[in-house]
């Protein structure tokens, strides 16, 4: 079958990552069905998709049974940013577990090969660093970010289970911060808070003191390592960190964008909010040998990406 009779699911693709992950798969000339319930996504995402007759989409949550003829099944869709999550905490849970379910499900009535966007987060307060793949994590299974973290490892032992019980074709994706395009202005993100207050002149929110690190991944990068993981034979059965290994403290990354923007604002120091993780940054040892991925986008490059896209955008 060629790659233009192939028909790929992916859930949660009117969301951030997921709309752009559409659109290089249609530009690889696969036909997309595209489900969300647009609790985070948006139409605006998916606005040039729509135009392509390749693509489809169906407003429906992912907790709701569905069903489609289909090769391959990305499962994308959950509130993400933790302002998202906290706002909407039982549903985070429910797309995690029964959304995975029905995905797991339709994967192995179409014996076909499903993706897991799984996330850094399952890595909790990483006590180790750089995070790769082998280590357990350190996650407060009651706390804050616990219907996101232990959502996701609720996802990724769901994915593990059905490998075991019945022989399916999986591949989990720990993502780590990514950025670009099309992020939501209020999504309560770093990036975008920043570009914002910024252009605002309004302080930049640096939350505790602004030593805690983050390593950023421009969303061109993620999506290229996305298909890679997805198409490649080789990633069956893995588990695989995507990110940019370029750690940087959050208080820098505000110098940065107030510089670029050229903004007076000043910054403002806030409590830093209970868990949240004091350093984040992936081994991406494993991406690199299996797929052949590397990150090609700087920050430099991608934050002044990010910036004109808010600038007309927002
Ligand atoms: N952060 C901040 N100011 C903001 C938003 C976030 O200092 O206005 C910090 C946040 O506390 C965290 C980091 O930036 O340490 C990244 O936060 P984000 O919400 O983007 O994602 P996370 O990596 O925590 O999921």
């Amino acid at each position: 079958m060629s790659e233009s009779e192939k028909r790929v699911l992916v859930t949660g693709g009117a969301g951030f990552i997921g709309s752009h992950l559409c659109d290089a798969l249609l530009k690889k000339g696969y036909k997309v069905v595209c489900l969300d319930n647009l609790v985070t996504g948006d139409r605006r995402n998916i606005a040039g998709a729509l135009e392509n007759d390749a693509f489809s989409f169906e407003q429906a949550d992912v907790c709701d049974p569905f069903d489609f003829d289909i090769d391959f099944v990305f499962h994308m869709a959950s509130p993400a940013s933790p302002v998202d999550y906290h706002a909407m905490q039982v549903e985070t849970m429910r797309a995690n577990s029964l959304g995975t379910l029905n995905c797991l499900e339709l994967a192995k009535r179409r014996e076909c090969r499903m993706l897991l966007a799984s996330t850094s987060e399952v890595y909790g307060d990483p006590q180790i660093s750089p995070q790769d793949e082998s280590y357990f994590g350190h996650v407060n299974p009651v706390g804050p970010r616990s219907c996101y973290d232990e959502g996701k490892r609720c996802a990724e032992a769901l994915c593990k289970a059905y490998e075991r019980e019945a022989g399916l074709d999986l591949v989990i994706v720990r993502i780590f911060n990514t950025y670009g395009p099309r992020m939501r202005e209020n999504d309560g993100r770093v990036i975008p808070n920043f570009v914002c207050q910024a252009f605002d002149e309004k302080p930049l929110t640096i939350y505790g003191d602004g030593s805690q690190t983050r390593s950023f991944c421009h969303v061109s990068d993620m999506v290229r390592g996305l298909m890679l993981a997805m198409f490649r034979p080789e990633s069956g059965g893995q588990v695989i960190n995507l990110g940019n290994p370029n750690e940087m403290r959050v208080i820098d990354l505000a110098g940065r964008i107030r510089q670029k923007i050229s903004s007076a604002s000043d910054m403002e120091f806030e409590p830093l909010p209970q868990d949240d993780p004091l350093q984040r940054k992936p081994d991406i040892s494993r991406a690199m040998s299996m797929l052949g991925w590397a990150p090609e986008v700087d920050v430099e490059r991608g934050l002044d990406d990010v910036i004109s896209w808010f600038r007309e955008n927002r």
